[in-house]
């Protein structure tokens, strides 16, 4: 058996509700990226990766096709699927960094592989471990009014952490939101089971950070999620040191590399993973057994991609030990192209199919490009 063709997609996902944090721009749509495997005997498997996460990993959706249709896809084409770990360490050989490139392909194998055992993904990586897992929620940039609103609508939902976006300045409107939500979680009847983070995205310098972090502490944070540049790990560590709040590394911790930085600098309590950082699935399970062992929390998440990316990160956090996520995004888009994950009460739901557990409609995808064995 082998995979006869590997055929790349793009569509832009329009979104409801466009966001914007601290580093990322105003987002009114998910630029994706799709790659179909199928082999010649007629099983296929699909991998989705966000094209317009350019201020995380510094991809385009053009960059990652390229790389796709010049370098990836003619080492996947032709190869045996079985052997996916021998054929992603082809990639790796063939082409430095291209997280996300690598993603894609990395997902699709595990889906392709999914359905050729019957199994679902999770299976590949160690076993399903966890049903439903528990994700947060985020409340943007808003008047303080509009959070409490949001608050409430997510605390009835059942999400047992709201996450406050910070770090646009003034500091003074971020505390009036934090407060705000701080104060609609002790109004609520669920406030002993609830909690609230933050995360600044970038958005702090380490002076900053440390004072306003303090200033924060009055507020019982779960954590305090990438408060400086993804770049200064020293950095990180100083505020760690000097802040009592766990401190979650999402942007410094893109690969393994700069995992194990995060350990010898003792920089972070817990990492914030996502499959586009990590370069796919079998590589985000290796990084959560390097945190395990240095004793630093795992947190599975995504780029409020579509539901092909989101199922792969589910299939990851149910395989892991800890099953602590940021899984919920998908509901913003306005029409995507797969359909089979389901939240209920504040936690995802896994998938019991196949691979992904997803069903793709390729009709709604267009085509860029196909690299035949
Ligand atoms: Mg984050």
């Amino acid at each position: 058996m082998r995979i006869a063709a590997a055929t790349v997609y793009t569509k832009a996902l329009p979104l409801r509700d466009p966001f914007q944090h601290a580093s990322s721009g105003l987002i009114t749509h998910l630029h994706e990226v799709y790659l179909r495997l199928a082999t010649d005997e007629g099983a296929e498997g699909f991998g989705e990766v966000r094209g317009n996460a350019h201020y995380v990993t510094g991809d385009t959706p053009a960059r990652i096709v390229a790389v796709l249709c010049d370098v990836l896809c003619p080492l996947v084409a032709g190869a045996d699927p079985l052997q996916l770990g021998a054929i992603m360490d082809r990639c790796d050989r063939a082409i430095h960094g291209n997280s996300a490139a690598k993603a894609v392909a990395d997902i699709a194998l595990h889906d392709l592989v999914g359905h050729l055992l019957n199994v679902p993904a999770c299976v590949l990586l160690g076993g399903r471990r966890h049903d439903r897992l528990a994700t947060d929620t985020s409340i943007p940039f808003c008047p303080p009014e509009a959070a409490a609103a949001q608050a409430r609508e997510y605390l009835d939902a059942g999400f047992g952490v709201l996450k406050v976006r910070v770090g646009l300045r003034p500091f003074a409107r971020d505390r009036e939101r934090v407060e705000a939500v701080w104060a609609t979680l002790q109004a609520h009847p669920r406030r002993g089971d609830a909690a609230i983070a933050v995360d600044t995205n970038q958005g702090w310098t380490v002076k900053e950070a440390i004072r306003n972090l303090r200033a924060l502490e009055r507020y019982p944070l779960a954590w305090a999620e990438q408060p400086i540049a993804a770049g200064d790990i020293p950095g990180l560590a100083e505020v760690r040191r000097q802040i009592a709040v766990p401190i979650v590394a999402d942007e410094a911790c893109k690969g393994p590399e700069e995992l194990q930085w995060i350990v010898r600098l003792q920089a972070a309590d817990i990492v914030h993973l996502k499959l586009l950082k990590t370069g796919g699935m079998a590589r985000m399970r290796e990084m959560m057994a390097i945190a395990e062992a240095a004793g630093i929390g795992v947190m599975v998440g995504q780029m409020d991609e579509g539901r092909v990316a989101t199922a792969a990160a589910v299939q990851c956090a149910a395989a892991a030990r800890a099953a602590s996520g940021e899984l919920w995004g998908f509901q913003r888009v306005a029409e995507d192209v797969a359909t089979g994950i389901e939240m209920r009460d504040g936690h995802m739901l896994v998938p019991a199919g196949p691979g992904l557990g997803v069903r793709v409609d390729e009709s709604k995808l267009e085509k860029v490009a196909e690299v035949r064995a």
